[in-house]
């Protein structure tokens, strides 16, 4: 069966949502809706699966604002046969290897000729069976699983930013404490429903090669991306709740959505209203540096 191709949104429920999420919720719905597609919600709580009443108000607040959605929102905790399916396949294909290094080991490694900046090492890439078996009673925890890959970068075409290349190192798909990598489960669920547009915040721009290389590797479609400029603070910074007045429930639904609109240069204030305007060529490239009040 294939699936109607669709753009999603997929908050973790860590926070409330700010005004700067709520943003870039209403571009993936308009990058979406504009273009025919379908439009989901899934809630990445792998990280934060106590937080759940987080998640049920962030769907409530998307809700409020007039975004909608074409199938019941996912929860990705719920898919973790999913994941761990993905997992052990590219397992018995022999491409993944554990790895026993803490962030600081990674950090005072020496770095691997041809290897970028940032990039795993490799440390754990070679070891033989008596050498884990080592670094596994030294280490004391359950190791991380990696992905081999055959190449140190790759390159992604952005609706926003055009060619990008970024790193493709070894990227953890297993964490050690044995929660599939947030790079893993994006990748499995986008695929699983149809998602082949993806729009989120430019922070997450760099991740976006090793999740197309996973893509590729799994036979997937490789979708299209869109990397819309966050929101900062007056300082430059990422916005945050020390911010002030950054939340929904803070800023109320019209103002919100008046800010929203203001920032995109729309004068509509209705999500419907700014559907009619949406102009992806002339999207600001710039962040929004946002002023409570
Ligand atoms: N859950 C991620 C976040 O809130 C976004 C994942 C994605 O859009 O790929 O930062
Ligand atoms: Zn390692």
């Amino acid at each position: 069966m294939s699936l109607a191709p669709a753009g999603r949104f997929a908050p973790s429920p860590s926070a409330d949502l700010h005004i700067g999420n709520l943003r870039t919720a209403v571009l993936a719905w308009l990058f979406a809706r504009s273009t025919g597609r379908r439009f989901l919600l899934r809630v990445e709580d792998l990280d934060d699966r106590t937080f759940s009443d987080i998640g049920t108000r962030q769907v409530d607040d998307l809700a409020a604002i007039g975004l909608t959605w074409d199938a019941p929102v996912e929860w990705q905790t719920g898919h973790r046969d999913r994941y761990d399916a993905v997992i052990k396949q590219l397992q018995d294909d022999g491409l993944l290897y554990e790895c026993y290094c803490s962030r600081k080991d990674i950090a005072q490694a020496p770095q691997a000729p041809h290897a970028p900046q940032g990039a795993y090492p490799g440390t754990c890439r070679e070891l033989t069976a008596v050498e884990r078996e080592s670094r596994r009673a030294e280490t004391g925890r359950p190791p991380a699983l990696r992905l081999r890959t055959d190449t140190f970068v790759g390159t992604v075409t952005d609706l926003v930013h055009g060619s990008y290349t970024g790193i493709v190192d070894d990227f953890v798909v297993r964490r050690g404490d044995g929660v599939p990598a947030y790079n893993l489960a994006v990748v499995v669920d986008d695929a699983a429903s149809g998602v082949d547009q993806i729009v989120r915040g430019d922070d997450l721009l760099s991740s976006s090669p090793r999740q197309a290389y996973l893509a590729r590797l799994l036979g997937y479609p490789e979708p299209t991306y869109a990397h819309v400029p966050l929101v900062l603070n007056e300082d430059g910074a990422r916005l945050a709740k020390r911010d002030g007045a950054v939340t929904l429930a803070e800023i109320g639904v019209d103002r919100a959505l008046e800010q929203i609109a203001g920032s995109l240069g729309y004068a509509a204030t209705t999500v419907a209203g700014m559907l009619a305007e949406f102009d992806p060529a002339a999207l600001p490239r710039q962040p929004w540096i946002y002023q409570p009040g």
